[in-house]
């Protein structure tokens, strides 16, 4: 089983056009539940088509920016990027790491 933290740290590096094994071996996972995750969230494919899926997905406002949780939008206000304001504050915190 994989924890929340390695889910959105899945999600996150796929984002980046990483491919299965580099993931597996940066968080110090086996490969299979990584794989199996990527699926199950649609991030198949080779590293760069997953990160174009996943930025298109991200783009339709579908999922969190952050952690890849689906949104939930209020019809008739603006579409959210992130599921929460904390992922929003930890999304640009992040960044501004780098
Ligand atoms: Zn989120």
């Amino acid at each position: 089983m994989l924890t929340e933290e390695q889910k959105q740290k899945i999600w996150r590096l796929r984002l980046e056009g990483r491919g299965y094994t580099s993931i597996a071996a940066e968080l110090k996972l086996p490969l299979s539940p990584v794989k199996s995750y990527c699926r199950y969230r649609g991030l198949t494919g080779a590293g760069k088509a997953a990160a174009m899926n996943a930025a298109l997905t991200v783009d339709k406002r579908v999922f969190c920016r952050q952690c890849g949780k689906r949104l939930r939008h209020t019809p008739g206000k603006k579409k959210k990027k992130f599921c929460s304001d904390y992922c929003r504050k930890k999304y640009w915190r992040d960044k501004n790491d780098n």
